[in-house]
């Protein structure tokens, strides 16, 4: 059976890693991804800042930034930094349709979230893409991430956003524009307890905290962020 298994598997399965190209072994590879690829995995080390996950400070104190202008999430934190092999991930995740990253993607998020210690929220969302790129690329990459994270914390992914993009941005000057916040969010529903926000990358915090606040606002006692990576060295907007 097991011959007829691996028989199928080289049939039909990439034969080539879909990150360093390498031929794929049977054993340990995963998703289209051999396994040194997925050792090759660099996760936070040392500490990090407990409000935004910032890993620049090194201490377990919130960051200068988060005391002087706490967000309106409780915490967040990711896998690791946005390079090497987890930039590939993400990149592989959003341009080349490969949902089955997800899985294992989702064990990683789940890592990050044990090791932040969190207790288990009452549901897990995700970031929403607008309507129009979701019908392009016919599924949602943070919301499969969302999905994946729920399945590993036996907890329920509720779809609990919509996203209202630029449309307002019409007839207005480009400073305007430039001052208009990135995307809006809007509640799909009412919430209740913690929630567990996850998106791929976490870049200035600006999307999260947007997020927040919607989330918040449809009822949700605190909000946590989880994302896959975070770029470094950039600053937070609150
Ligand atoms: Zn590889
Ligand atoms: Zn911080």
């Amino acid at each position: 059976m097991a011959k007829l298994a691996e028989a199928l598997a080289l049939t039909f399965l990439p034969s080539t890693c879909a990150i360093c190209r390498g031929a794929l072994a049977w054993s340990g590879s995963r998703a289209g991804v051999c396994p040194t690829c997925w050792e090759s995995i660099v996760r936070h080390a040392g500490a990090l800042c407990p409000v935004c996950g910032s890993p620049e400070v090194g201490t377990p104190e919130p960051c200068l930034a988060c005391r002087t202008a706490p967000p309106p999430w409780r915490a967040a934190t990711s896998v690791g930094p946005y390079e090497g092999t987890l930039r590939e991930l993400v990149l592989l995740l959003k341009t080349h349709g490969r949902d089955e990253i997800a899985r294992p993607a989702g064990a990683l998020l789940a890592g990050a979230f044990r090791r932040a210690g969190w207790s288990r929220p009452a549901a897990v969302v995700s970031v929403p893409m607008t309507w129009t790129r979701r019908v392009r690329r016919g599924y949602d990459q943070a919301e499969l991430l969302g999905r994946a994270v729920a399945r590993e914390l036996e907890r329920p992914f509720v779809r609990a956003l919509r996203r209202g993009g630029r449309g307002a941005q019409v007839g207005r000057s480009r400073a305007e524009r430039l001052r208009l916040p990135t995307a809006a969010f809007r509640p799909r529903r009412p919430l209740a307890g913690a929630v567990l926000l996850v998106d791929d990358v976490f870049t200035t915090g600006a999307t999260a905290s947007a997020c927040a606040r919607a989330l918040r606002g449809a009822g949700a006692d605190e909000v946590r962020v989880l994302t896959f990576a975070r770029t470094p060295r950039t600053g937070r907007v609150p």
